[in-house]
C-alpha cells in the first residue's frame, strides 16, 4: 500500500477529511487507502448495505452471488491490496478452472487454451484456424504499415471491427462475440475497441500483429508500476486466473467496510448536491455535501457536510441527477453524455444431480449470439457448484444463467416466468437438464454495465474537465477505466493517491 514517505506526508494534515461518494469496490478502495494514510474519510452510499455490483447471498444451503461471481489480480496494486487486507487465505479458486466452454451447433465446446489444442477443435474451420496461425505473417507483408495507418485514424473502431480485421468474421462470431457478452453484457459491434481492450489497441499500434504483440510483451513481462517484481513463486501463485473468496465475492466488500470502519460509513444516504467554496485562504475552503438520509427527499431530512475532497464513484447517471455549484454559481453538467446502460438479469437455478444428464465439468458456458437461430437465448451460464463445491448441498448443481444484454435488452426485463422458461429451456439444451430446479432467485440489474461504446471518448473528456474545473474533486469506478473488479479497486485506490496528492500540494 502506501509508501512511509507517503504515509508521513499525510499524517502532517490528519485534520484533512475527504469525501467518498458510492460504496461499491472502488469507493471501498479509495476510502481504504485514504484511512491508512491518515486521513478522515466519510463514505456515502444510498443503499443500506456496501458493496455496490458486489452482493453474497446464502440461503438454504447454496451460497450464490447476485453481480460479480469472480475477479482476477491483472494490476499488482490490487494484489498488495489482498494481502494487506489478509484476503489471501479466504481466496477460493475454481476446480477446474480452464475448462470453459462456448456453444458452437447447439452443444457446449471446450475453449482451446493453447494453440495446438486450437488446431484440433471443432470451434472454428480450417480457414479461420489458418487465418489465426497466419496472423503475424500477414500483418508483416504489406497491409502492415497501410492498415497501421488506419488504426491512428480510425480510434472509433468497434471490437467487431477490429478482430474482423486480424482473424476474419467467425472468430468474431464464435470467440469474441461471447467474450465480451460475458465480461460486459455487451456485443462486438457496439463496444468501442480503443476503451473496451485499451492493451491489445495499443500492442496493434506498436507490433502490428496482435499475435505477435502478445508473445513479445508477455516475453518482456514487465512489471506495471515501479514496485518490485515478486519472486517466480510468488508471481504464479498471484495468477492463477479467476478467483473468488469463501463466502463469495461479498467477503472482500466486507472485510473493505470493516477496515472503512462503522463510523465512516454513512448508509441509506444518497448525496444530493456537491458546492465547492473559496474564499481567499478561509479555513471554508472546500466542498459542502448535501445528502438525504434514508432515501427521502424532503429538505427537512437533509443534512450537510463540509470536506477538503471529494472522490466520486457513483455511476454517471446517478452523477447526473446531483447538483454542482462551484464559488456560489451553478456547476450545470450538461456537457456529460448521456451514458448507455446494459441491463441484465441473473437467474440462480439448482437442480438435483440426478436431473442433469449431461453435467460439464468447470467454469462455464458462453452462448455466442449467432446460436439464437439454435434456439438459444441466454447470455451464458457458470458452473457455480461445479467452481466451488461448497455453494450446494452435495446432491444439488448450482447455475448463475445471465439473460439481456445489449443483444436482447427487451429479455433482461421480462417476467420472472418468462426468465425461468428461458432458462430452463436453455440448461435443458445444454446440460440435459429435466425437469424445473428445485431452488431458484432472480436479480435484475437494470444498469448492469456501462457501455463503453464507439463515443465514449466523449464521457471520458467530460470526467476529465469535471476533475479539472473542480478544485479537489476525482472521479472513480467502473464508468472510467475497465468494468472489472480488479479495475475498479485499482481506479478507486488511484483517485485516493492522487486526493493525498492533492491535499498535500494545498497551503494549509
Ligand atoms: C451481474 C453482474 C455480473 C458481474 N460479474 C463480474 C465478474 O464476474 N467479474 C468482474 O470482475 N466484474 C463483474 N461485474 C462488474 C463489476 O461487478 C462492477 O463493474 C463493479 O463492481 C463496479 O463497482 P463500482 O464501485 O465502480 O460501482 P458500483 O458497484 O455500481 O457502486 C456504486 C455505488 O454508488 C452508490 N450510489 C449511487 N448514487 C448514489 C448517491 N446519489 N449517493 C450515494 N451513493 C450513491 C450505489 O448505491 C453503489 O453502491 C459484474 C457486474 C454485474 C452487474
Amino acid at each position: 500500500m502506501a509508501s512511509p514517505v507517503e504515509k508521513d506526508t499525510a499524517l502532517q494534515h490528519p485534520a484533512k477529511s475527504v469525501a467518498v461518494v458510492g460504496g461499491g469496490v472502488s469507493g471501498l478502495a479509495a476510502a481504504y487507502k485514504l484511512k491508512t494514510n491518515g486521513l478522515k474519510v466519510t463514505l456515502f452510499d444510498v443503499q443500506d448495505r456496501a458493496g455496490g455490483k458486489i452482493k453474497s447471498t446464502s440461503e438454504d444451503g447454496f451460497i450464490w452471488d447476485e453481480g460479480a461471481n469472480t475477479m482476477t489480480e491483472s494490476e499488482s496494486a490490487v494484489g498488495r491490496l489482498l494481502d494487506d487486507l489478509g484476503l489471501r487465505e479466504k481466496q477460493q479458486f475454481p476446480i477446474s478452472q480452464n475448462k470453459r466452454y462456448i456453444v458452437r451447433n447447439g452443444m457446449p465446446q471446450l475453449i482451446p487454451s493453447n494453440p495446438v489444442a486450437l488446431i484440433k477443435s471443432n470451434i472454428l474451420s480450417t480457414q479461420s484456424k489458418l487465418k489465426i496461425l497466419l496472423e503475424p505473417l500477414s500483418w508483416w507483408h504489406s497491409d502492415k504499415r497501410s492498415s497501421m495507418k488506419v488504426c491512428d485514424t480510425v480510434i472509433q473502431e468497434s471490437v467487431g471491427q477490429f478482430f474482423k480485421r486480424h482473424f476474419g468474421t467467425e472468430v468474431v462470431d464464435y470467440l469474441i462475440d461471447p467474450f465480451v457478452a460475458g465480461t460486459s453484457a455487451s456485443d462486438p459491434e457496439s463496444l468501442s475497441m480503443r476503451h473496451a481492450f485499451p492493451q491489445l489497441w495499443n500492442l496493434e499500434k506498436k507490433f502490428g500483429s496482435v499475435i505477435v504483440g502478445a508473445i513479445r510483451s508477455k516475453a518482456s513481462g514487465k512489471p506495471k508500476d515501479n514496485v518490485p517484481s515478486r519472486s517466480s513463486s510468488d508471481k504464479k501463485k498471484h495468477q492463477r486466473g479467476s478467483f473468488s473468496f469463501h463466502g463469495g465475492m461479498q467477503t472482500l466488500t466486507n472485510i473493505l467496510s470493516c477496515k472503512v470502519g462503522g463510523e465512516s460509513l454513512k448508509l441509506n444516504s444518497k448525496v444530493l448536491s456537491l458546492s465547492y467554496d473559496s474564499v481567499g485562504d478561509s479555513p471554508c475552503n472546500g466542498w459542502s455535501i448535501s445528502y438525504a438520509a434514508n432515501h427521502v427527499n424532503d429538505s427537512d431530512l437533509m443534512k450537510s457536510q463540509v470536506f477538503d475532497a471529494v472522490i466520486m464513484t457513483a455511476p454517471l447517471c446517478d452523477v447526473q441527477e446531483m447538483k454542482f455549484k462551484e464559488r456560489g454559481n451553478p456547476f450545470n453538467l450538461d456537457f456529460l453524455p448521456k451514458v448507455n446502460y446494459v441491463p441484465v438479469s441473473v437467474m440462480i437455478t439448482a437442480f438435483k444431480k440426478e436431473c442433469v444428464k449431461r453435467p460439464l465439468e468447470g467454469f462455464g458456458v458462453l452462448v455466442p449470439s449467432k446460436e439464437q437461430e439454435n434456439g438459444l437465448k441466454t447470455l451464458g451460464t457458470l458452473f457455480s457448484s461445479m467452481m466451488f463445491p461448497d455453494r450446494a448441498p452435495k446432491n444439488q448443481y448450482l447455475y448463475t444463467t445471465f439473460v439481456g444484454g445489449s443483444r436482447n435488452r427487451n429479455l433482461a426485463g421480462a417476467s420472472l416466468n418468462e426468465i425461468q422458461e428461458v432458462v430452463t429451456a436453455d440448461l435443458r439444451k445444454l446440460l440435459g437438464v429435466e425437469g424445473q430446479p428445485t431452488f431458484m432467485r432472480h436479480i435484475y440489474w437494470k444498469k448492469a454495465f456501462p457501455l463503453y461504446g464507439l463515443d465514449y471518448d466523449l464521457v471520458l473528456e467530460a470526467i476529465e474537465k469535471m476533475e479539472k474545473k473542480l478544485p479537489g474533486f476525482f472521479y472513480a469506478g467502473n464508468n472510467k477505466g475497465g468494468l472489472s473488479v480488479d479495475k475498479c479497486l485499482y481506479s478507486g485506490l488511484q483517485a485516493a493517491e492522487r486526493v493525498i496528492s492533492y491535499l498535500n500540494e494545498q497551503k494549509f
